[in-house]
């Protein structure tokens, strides 16, 4: 039997944010379980044989408005004042992304550029934020056309690859993601907290994990150890479907495979970050040594490559955001509810959210200020 106060399954960003919390705020002794052979879950970050700090499972930047998050994580971390920069390549040209209005002066001649500006400006306002799907739908003719050329060039086939569907089968919150801005911000992310850890999210997270009260296993699947946890509250941040034996069938994710080249070079992208939304496999590729900012003769890149999730094969590393997923999901939440009272779940993959770091940050917390006042629960 194991023995502890609490034991927390998944050492990414959520377990590792709920250990911390129960045992720094609680004293209680806390387990925490993770099948992978590493902390930090998708947000891992490792040195490379070049001794260049590179993102196991893609790029991660780091960005939140929240006050609460920001303050949290700089107890475990000092920071890199870093805004993420994307360019999408474009009919052989890079633009910024989102698309904004130095990306429509890239890339269509100056008199066009020049007058749908005006148009946008009129009819939106300087520094708003428009979901390309809204576009598509204006009653201005001429916006719909360009909603037409950025859903055409931007978004459709780079969605296609992505999650194997087009954008128009998705949760309309996935395009939002990166709306077209009416600005010449060309900054990927707006938020007012920016940043990267400074020793990287591994360091970060290794700190969390470092608590008194905290025991690591690290290689161990927490299906193998339900019975000797028998007795003991859990919280699980793990997939639901695989938890409960896929019993109402597989929960779709999305998976990625990668691909890692280090060229002896300074450097091999003008940014962190250009996006393939055109033909060929991959979506992005990523240079590492402008997230981190280290110096070397060479750079390290990771180009991304779409994948069916198979699991037990690959990673989870999106839940894919449609209507009869979440259904799915409710109807697995109810059920692991249901059949384990003591435990709770949250986190990316359990809350089934395409969560970033933050609000998976957030999530933990509020599930612990939940769990410390004695509500059972979850908010
Ligand atoms: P995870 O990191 O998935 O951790 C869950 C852990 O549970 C895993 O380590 C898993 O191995 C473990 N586990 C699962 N089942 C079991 C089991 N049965 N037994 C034991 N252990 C188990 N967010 C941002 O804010 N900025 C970004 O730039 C960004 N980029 C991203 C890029 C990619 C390619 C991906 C996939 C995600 C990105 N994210 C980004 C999102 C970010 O990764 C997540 O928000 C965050 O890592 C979620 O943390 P989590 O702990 O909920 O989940
Ligand atoms: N997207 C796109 N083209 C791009 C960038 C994003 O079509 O060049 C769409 C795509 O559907 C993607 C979603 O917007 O999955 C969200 O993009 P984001 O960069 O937030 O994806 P993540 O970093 O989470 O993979």
């Amino acid at each position: 039997m194991l023995k502890a106060d609490w034991v927390v399954v998944g050492a990414g960003l959520t377990g590792s944010v709920l250990a911390e919390r129960l045992a720094s705020q609680t004293g209680a002794s806390v387990v925490v379980v993770e099948r992978r052979r590493h902390i930090a879950g998708n947000a891992y970050d490792r040195y490379d044989e070049s001794g260049l700090l590179v993102h196991e499972y893609g790029p991660h930047i780091f960005h939140t408005n929240s006050p609460e998050v920001w303050n949290y994580l700089s107890q475990f971390t000092d920071w890199r004042p870093y805004e993420h920069r994307v360019l999408a390549s474009v009919e052989g040209r890079l633009a910024p992304l989102p698309f904004n209005l130095n990306s429509l002066a890239t890339l269509w001649p100056p008199r066009a550029a020049a007058r749908l500006e005006s148009r946008l400006c009129r009819q939106f306002g300087l520094g708003a934020r428009v979901s390309v799907l809204r576009l598509l739908e204006h009653p201005d003719g001429e916006i719909r056309r360009f909603g037409q050329y950025v859903y055409e060039n931007v978004f459709e086939n780079y969605t296609r690859k992505q999650w194997g569907l087009s954008p128009l089968e998705l949760d309309p919150s996935v395009v939002s993601r990166v709306p077209v801005l009416i600005s010449r911000d060309d900054r990927y992310f707006q938020d007012a907290y920016q940043a990267m850890p400074r020793h990287g999210y591994t360091a970060m997270v290794g700190r969390m994990l470092a608590t008194p009260g905290i025991r690591l296993l690290l290689g161990a699947d927490f299906r193998d150890l339900l019975e000797e946890c028998r007795g003991i509250p859990w919280i699980f941040t793990g997939a639901l479907d695989e938890l409960l034996q896929a019993r109402y069938g597989a929960l779709p994710y999305r998976s990625l495979r990668f691909r890692f080249e280090t060229l002896q070079a300074d450097f091999a992208q003008p940014v962190a970050q250009v996006n393939y939304p055109g033909s060929g496999e991959y979506t992005r590729i990523t240079e590492f040594k402008h997230l981190t900012g280290q110096r070397a003769a060479c750079t390290t890149l990771a180009s991304e490559f779409p994948a069916e999730h198979l699991p037990g094969t690959t990673e989870p590393f999106y839940p894919v955001p449609r209507e009869a997923n979440r259904t799915l999901h409710r109807k697995y939440a109810e059920a692991a509810a249901e059949l384990y009272p003591q435990a709770f779940f949250a986190g990316r993959l359990a809350d089934y959210k395409y969560y970033n770091m933050d609000q998976a940050v957030a999530r933990a917390l509020a599930l612990f200020a939940s769990i410390a006042s004695g509500r059972r629960k979850a908010a």
